[in-house]
């Protein structure tokens, strides 16, 4: 077997996890390769908010708030069911959340600015820190960081196998372009390949064939690495755990999100960064309701007082008080879209505290006119002919379905489309506190590493700001594992 290249480290993937863990190896001096599937950096931390939740940082100091280690890991099991928590690794969440501080403290040290700390019940003190302007910044600074200690990159690089001998994973197999190439990593391969919140096969074959039909918000969400993992002998944990199926509105066209409107790097970036913790907070929660009316999901509350979900042809498909069955069904719709309609009542209640469309707690609702205002390609009101009109539906059929949901007015407002989407998967390789990936019984396996999404290790992360935590946090402690497996060799 050719080997092209050999390095101390490959890393698989270049998202969060990936890059923090480039980062982070090439700093403590080894040589590393970065290999990204798409033809750019950065996976699902390139489209998500930003927010990073943390105890103990300096910034909480700075605001005068105390907080603990205990606090914050008894706070972080409040966010899911019961029924998921009780799956939940402790050992190692309260590992993870030992480390936070010192990972934002990493961060800021690259120039990284956030805001912040946000609150976010059930925490009981503000722990958010908000990357400034969103997570695409994670991606640009780590890649400059990575390039300019002297990593590599190469994108349009799929690894398809790892390769092994005497049981020890000594690197990969990629499709690089339109070749095949064999990569060797003396020190360790880690697989940071992100979820499979688009992986049709592995939700089927872990949650349900019902719920396959609903699409990842990342389309490039494969699990590629739980696979690689797989096939190496790995433990998977919690793999029929995820987040969501949620509704949420479709982003606006053209623009993956509002990203890609403010630059995640360069001077305006640094001065935002500068100069958002000295805005007053209106102006913070104007930037944050801007957020609110792309990604956010709309309150189930909405269905509870009565509004229904039409799908493209105007027709009513499902009981909407009823999760999961409402999400699935969407997926079986033409297109998978569906909208949402409220009549005068509901208009009425949903444009003023406390009854909002989507929120980020405590920080900004977002209410009917917010989505009118804002979001005028997927908000319109007025009179039921002209919501037919304006989305083609039929009348007749229309009418109907309002009259047998009870609803009545002069004024309506529409809103969609939206869809049922997995925002992420909580299943992952089990790891040690080393990061080193386990087989079945528990046994590292020789060379193989994993980080992020790819390696959650049994851990809920549930709640805003701990998945991208996680991220940045496992992937900047696998490098400090790679040093240290180095300068022992
Ligand atoms: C809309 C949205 C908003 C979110 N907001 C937040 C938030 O504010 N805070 C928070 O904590 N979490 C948030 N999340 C979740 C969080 O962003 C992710 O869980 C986290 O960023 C995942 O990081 P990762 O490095 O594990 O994976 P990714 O960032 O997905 O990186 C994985 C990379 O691996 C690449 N890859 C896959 N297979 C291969 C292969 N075979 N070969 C080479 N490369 C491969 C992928 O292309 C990808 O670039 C959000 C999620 C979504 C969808």
């Amino acid at each position: 077997m050719a080997v092209n290249r050999t390095v101390d480290a490959i890393i698989v993937g270049g998202g969060g996890s990936g890059l923090a863990a480039a980062v982070s190896a090439a700093e403590q001096g080894c040589s590393v390769l970065l290999l990204e599937k798409q033809p750019q950096l950065g996976g699902t931390t390139g489209i998500a908010v930003g927010s990073f939740t943390a105890n103990r940082t300096a910034m909480q100091q700075a605001a005068g708030i105390e907080d603990s280690l205990e606090d914050h890991a008894e706070d972080a099991g409040e966010f899911a069911p019961d029924s998921i928590e009780d799956r939940n690794n402790v050992a190692l969440r309260r590992w993870f959340l030992s480390h936070t501080a010192e990972t934002l403290d990493w961060l800021r040290g690259m120039g990284l600015a956030f805001h912040g700390p946000n609150p976010e019940p059930p925490n009981r003190v503000p722990r958010m820190h908000n990357v400034v302007p969103n997570a695409k910044a994670y991606i640009a600074r780590l890649q400059a960081r990575l390039l300019q200690l002297g990593g590599e990159i190469r994108c349009q690089a799929a690894v398809k196998e790892l390769l092994r001998e005497d049981g020890r994973v000594v690197g990969v197999r990629a499709w690089i372009g339109d070749h095949e190439e064999v990569l060797r990593a003396e020190h360790g391969v880690v697989l940071a390949c992100g979820d499979y919140a688009n992986s049709q096969e592995l939700i089927a074959e872990y949650k349900g064939d019902r719920f396959a039909q609903i699409d990842g918000i990342n389309p490039f969400a494969a699990g590629d690495g739980h696979r690689l993992a797989q096939a190496a002998g790995a433990q998977l944990l919690n793999m029929d755990v995820t987040y969501g199926p949620e509704l949420r509105f479709v982003p606006p066209e053209g623009k993956l999100f509002f990203s890609q409107l403010l630059p995640a790097s360069g001077p305006i970036a640094w001065l935002m960064g500068r100069l958002l913790p000295w805005a007053p907070q209106f102006v913070v929660n104007a930037f944050i309701r801007r957020l609110l009316v792309t990604w956010q999901h709309p309150e189930n509350a909405l269905f509870d007082d009565g509004a229904i979900l039409l799908n493209v042809k105007g027709k009513r498909f499902c009981d909407e008080r009823q999760w999961p069955e409402r999400e699935i069904g969407i997926a079986a719709q033409p297109s998978k879209l569906a909208y949402l309609l409220l009549d005068e009542r509901l208009t009425e209640r949903y444009s003023a505290w406390p009854h909002f469309i989507s929120t980020a707690p405590k920080i900004a609702y977002a209410y009917v006119d917010d989505y009118l205002k804002l979001r005028p390609d997927i908000a319109c009101a007025g009179t039921l002919q002209q919501i037919a009109d304006r989305r083609r539906f039929p009348m007749e059929r229309l009418q109907t379905a309002v009259r047998e949901a009870g609803l009545s007015g002069d004024r309506w407002v529409l809103l969609g489309p939206c869809r049922a989407y997995f925002t992420t998967t909580e299943g992952g390789a089990a790891i040690d506190q080393s990061l080193r990936v386990l087989d079945a019984a528990g046994t590292p396996i020789s060379g193989l590493f994993a980080v992020g999404q790819n390696g959650l290790g049994g851990q809920i992360l549930w709640g805003h700001g701990l998945h991208i935590g996680w991220a940045l946090t496992s992937g900047r402690l696998v490098g400090k594992t790679l040093a240290g497996i180095k300068s022992t060799a």
